[in-house]
C-alpha cells in the first residue's frame, strides 16, 4: 500500500465550542488535524480565535468516540448493528406512543448540532410523534433572557450585533464573564475600551477578568440585581432623563412602569443591594451621559427564580433611555454553546414552531399541517424540567436524548438521575458514551460537526455554514441521517439527501428564515435573522419597528423575587460558572489533551477572609453540602470572591460530579430554569494539604 500521505485539505468551519460563533480553516490531512486557520474574511472573527477554536478539537479523534450502536442487555451494552437499533427504537417508542400516548415521551435536542438537525427532531417529534414535549438546554441558560426579551421588544435574541457592541459609548456586563466564556467578543470589548475610550460596568459576584479592567466593578449581594436595575431606571425618570419622545413614539405602557417602580428608591436598592449609593449614581449617571449604551448578560442574571423578570428590567432600562435600534445600543443575552441560539430558532421548544410561531396558533399550525400532511398538537409540550417531574410522576415513560449531557448539567442531578432510572425506555445519541448515556437502552453514535454539512446560529443571530471535512469515525452517522432512519422505520417518508435540502423546507415554512438559502451562505457568507425572502438579512434589530403588530414595545412592570433559601445551616453561597479551557460539562475539552494537561482539576475558590476564618489554604480538601448532595474538592484562596460567597467552576468529570449535586430543582417562576446561582452550602475541611 502507498505509504504517500494525503493532500492537505482547506476547509471552512464554524467553532464548535461557545455562542460567539468563530469560523474558520480547518487544515486536514487524513484525519489529523494540523491547524486551524482563520481568516480576515471570516465575518465575527477575523483573525482571531481563542484556546478552545485554536486547539480543542482533538476529541473528534478520541478513542473514547462511540462508533458503533449500543443496546443494553441488562446491565451491560452490546455492539448492535444499525438495523438492529433503528428496529428496536421503532417498536418500542411506536408501542409506548400507543399504549400511553404521545405525550408519555419527551425530546431533548442539542445546542451542539446544526440547525438542520434540530429542525428535523423537532419535525420527528411533532408530525411522527404527535407531541411538542420537545425542549433544549436553552433551558438551563438563556431562556429567562429570551422570555423577557420576547414580551419586550418581540424577539428573543441579541437586538445587534459585535459591531454594535464595539460601538457603543457605554458597555455594562452583568453576571457575565465573557472573558472566559465568550473569549473573542471579550476581547473586542476590552480593545474598543482601551483604544476608543468605551466605558464599562460590570456587575458581578466575582471579579473577573473584564472586572478588573473596567471602570467600575460592582459586587451586589447575590440574587439582586432586579432591584438596583430597577432603581436606576426610577431614578433616571425621577431626573428627567429619559428618552421622552422614543417612549411617546416607540413604547406602550409607560404610565404602569413608573407606577410600578414607586418602591425602588435609592435607598431601598442600597439596603437590599449592598450597593452603595456612591454606585447606583454612577451608574445612573453613566447611562445619561452614554449616546449610546448596550447591555450584556448571562447566567449571573438567568439562573434564578425571578430569571425572567430580571431579564425584562434590562430591557425595560435600554427602552426608558432609547437605547435600541441604533448602532451601539441594545440587549445582549450571550449566548452559551454554539448553537444553542439555532436550536430555539429552528423550534426545539415546547411552545414555538422554527421561528418562534406558536403551536398554539391556528393559522400557523395549519401551515405546518398542509406542509407535512398530518395534524399536530395544538398545546404547549413539557419542558425538561417538567419531563423530569413528569417520570417522577408516572407521565412520560421514554424519553430520547441527542447531544446533550443532562446526567451532569442539569440542576439537582441526584433527582434526574433516579427519574432516568425509571424510564421504560431511553434513546442517547451522542458522539461519546456520556454519563447520560449510562441510563439508556439504546446509545446512536453521532458525528461531530467536522463530520457532516450543516448551519449554526451565533449569539448575534449570525447564521454560518460549516462544511464536511472528514467522513464519520466508524458506523457513526450525522444526527440528521439518524432521524430519517428512524422516522421512515415508523412509516414517514422522508427523502433529505442533504442539509440544505431541510433548510429549504424551514426557510419555506418559518418567516424569519424567508430568504435563508445554503447558496447564499457560501464561502464566509453569513445571513443574520429575520432574513427577507429576498435574502436581506438584519444585522440590527429595531431601527424602524419592534417586532410586534403595532410596532411598538412594551414596557412590562416587573418586581423582584427574593432568592431560595436553603436554611439557616448551609451558610457560604455557593456560585458557579466557567473557565476558559474548559467547556460546560467538558465532554470535549477533557477528550482534548492539549486542553487537559493545561487544566486537570476542578477546585473551589475561597475568599481570604473565609479562608482565615476556617484554616484553610491553597489545596486544602473541603466538604460541601447541600439539602441536595455532597461533594468533595480542593479548595484555593483568592480575591476574586469576597466574604461568604465560593465559587466552583461547573466542569464535570465522569469522577467529580461536581455542582450539580449540589443545586436544588428551584427554578424561574416564568420559563423553568434551574435558579442554579441560589445555592447555600455548608463547608467543612476534609484534609490539609
Ligand atoms: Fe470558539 Fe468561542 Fe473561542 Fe470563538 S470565542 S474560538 S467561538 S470558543
Amino acid at each position: 500500500a502507498s505509504m504517500r500521505k494525503a493532500k492537505i485539505k482547506r476547509t471552512k468551519t464554524v467553532c464548535t465550542y461557545c455562542g460567539v460563533g468563530c469560523s474558520f480553516e480547518v487544515w486536514t490531512q487524513d484525519r489529523e488535524i494540523l491547524k486551524i486557520q482563520p481568516s480576515e474574511e471570516a465575518p465575527v472573527n477575523g483573525i482571531s480565535t481563542c484556546v478552545k477554536g485554536k486547539y480543542g478539537w482533538g476529541f473528534v479523534n478520541s478513542e473514547d468516540r462511540l462508533t458503533k450502536p449500543l443496546i443494553r442487555r441488562g446491565d451491560e451494552f452490546v455492539e448492535a448493528t444499525w438495523e438492529e437499533a433503528i428496529d428496536l427504537i421503532a417498536e418500542k417508542l411506536g408501542g409506548i406512543k400507543k399504549e400511553h400516548g404521545p405525550d408519555s415521551i419527551g425530546y431533548i435536542a442539542s445546542s451542539k448540532c446544526s440547525n438542520e438537525e434540530n429542525f428535523l427532531f423537532q419535525k420527528f417529534a411533532r408530525s411522527i410523534m404527535g407531541t411538542n414535549n420537545i425542549d433544549n438546554c436553552s433551558r438551563y441558560c438563556q431562556s429567562p433572557a429570551t422570555a423577557g426579551l420576547l414580551r419586550t421588544v418581540g424577539h428573543g435574541g441579541d437586538s445587534g450585533t459585535m459591531k454594535d457592541i464595539v460601538a457603543a459609548d457605554l458597555v455594562i456586563v452583568i453576571g457575565a464573564n465573557p472573558a472566559e466564556s465568550h473569549p473573542v467578543l471579550s476581547t473586542r470589548v476590552k480593545r474598543a475600551h482601551k483604544l476608543h475610550g468605551q466605558k464599562l460596568i460590570v456587575v458581578d459576584l466575582r471579579e473577573n477578568e473584564l472586572a478588573q479592567r473596567a471602570d467600575v466593578f460592582i459586587h451586589p449581594k447575590p440574587s439582586t440585581d432586579l432591584i438596583w436595575l430597577n432603581a436606576v431606571t426610577k431614578y433616571i425618570l425621577d431626573q428627567g432623563w429619559e428618552d421622552r419622545e422614543f417612549i411617546e413614539n416607540r413604547v406602550n405602557g409607560f404610565e404602569e412602569l413608573r407606577k410600578s417602580l414607586e418602591k425602588f428608591t435609592l435607598e431601598y436598592a442600597v439596603e437590599k443591594t449592598g450597593i452603595s449609593m456612591d454606585e447606583l449614581l454612577t451608574i445612573a449617571n453613566m447611562i445619561h451621559e452614554s449616546k449610546g449604551t448596550c447591555i450584556l448578560w448571562a447566567m449571573g442574571i438567568t439562573q434564578h427564580s425571578g430569571a425572567t423578570d430580571a431579564s425584562t428590567a434590562i430591557s425595560n432600562l435600554l427602552l426608558v433611555t432609547g437605547n435600541y435600534g441604533r448602532t451601539g445600543t441594545g440587549a445582549y443575552p450571550l449566548r452559551g454553546h454554539n448553537n444553542v441560539q439555532g436550536a430555539c430558532d429552528f423550534g426545539t421548544m415546547p411552545a414555538w414552531f422554527p421561528g418562534y410561531e406558536a403551536v398554539q396558533d391556528p393559522k400557523v399550525r395549519e401551515r405546518y399541517e398542509k406542509a407535512w400532511g398530518v395534524s399536530l398538537p395544538e398545546d404547549p409540550g413539557y419542558n425538561n424540567h417538567q419531563m423530569v417531574e413528569g417520570i417522577h410522576k408516572g407521565t412520560i415513560k421514554a424519553m430520547y436524548l441527542f447531544g446533550e449531557e443532562m446526567a451532569l448539567v442539569d440542576s439537582n442531578i441526584n433527582h434526574v438521575h433516579s427519574a432516568f432510572e425509571k424510564l421504560d425506555f431511553f434513546v442517547v445519541q451522542d458522539i461519546f458514551f456520556s454519563r447520560t448515556a449510562q441510563f439508556a437502552d439504546v446509545v446512536l453514535p453521532a458525528a461531530p460537526s467536522l463530520e457532516k454539512d450543516g448551519t449554526f446560529v451565533n449569539t448575534e443571530r449570525r447564521i454560518q455554514r460549516f462544511h464536511k471535512v472528514f467522513e464519520p469515525l466508524g458506523e457513526a452517522k450525522p444526527d440528521w441521517q439518524i432521524f430519517q432512519l428512524i422516522a421512515n422505520r415508523m412509516g414517514a417518508n422522508w427523502n433529505y439527501n442533504h442539509p440544505s435540502e431541510i433548510m429549504d423546507e424551514a426557510a419555506s415554512l418559518a418567516p424569519l428564515f424567508a430568504g435563508v438559502s445554503y447558496d447564499r451562505l457560501e464561502g464566509w457568507n453569513s445571513l443574520v435573522w429575520p432574513v427577507a425572502p429576498d435574502g436581506t438579512d438584519t444585522p440590527l434589530l429595531y431601527t424602524e419597528k419592534f417586532a410586534f403588530a403595532d410596532g411598538k414595545a412594551r414596557f412590562v412592570p416587573v418586581d423582584w423575587t427574593p432568592p431560595v433559601f436553603a436554611g439557616e445551616e448551609f451558610d457560604l453561597h455557593l456560585n458557579n460558572g466557567r473557565i476558559l479551557e474548559h467547556f460546560h460539562e467538558g465532554n470535549l475539552t477533557y477528550r482534548t489533551e492539549g486542553i487537559t494537561h493545561k487544566v486537570p482539576d476542578l477546585w473551589l475558590e475561597v475568599s481570604h477572609q473565609l479562608a482565615k476564618e476556617r484554616n484553610i489554604q491553597d489545596g486544602t480538601l473541603v466538604g460541601l453540602t447541600s439539602p441536595y448532595g455532597y461533594v468533595e474538592v480542593r479548595a484555593i484562596v483568592t480575591d476574586r470572591v469576597k466574604g461568604d460567597e465560593l465559587y466552583l467552576p461547573m466542569h464535570s468529570r465522569e469522577d467529580i460530579e461536581a455542582v450539580n449535586k449540589l443545586t436544588s430543582s428551584y427554578h424561574d417562576l416564568i420559563t423553568h430554569t434551574p435558579a442554579y446561582k441560589e445555592m447555600g452550602v455548608k463547608m467543612e475541611v476534609i484534609k490539609q494539604e
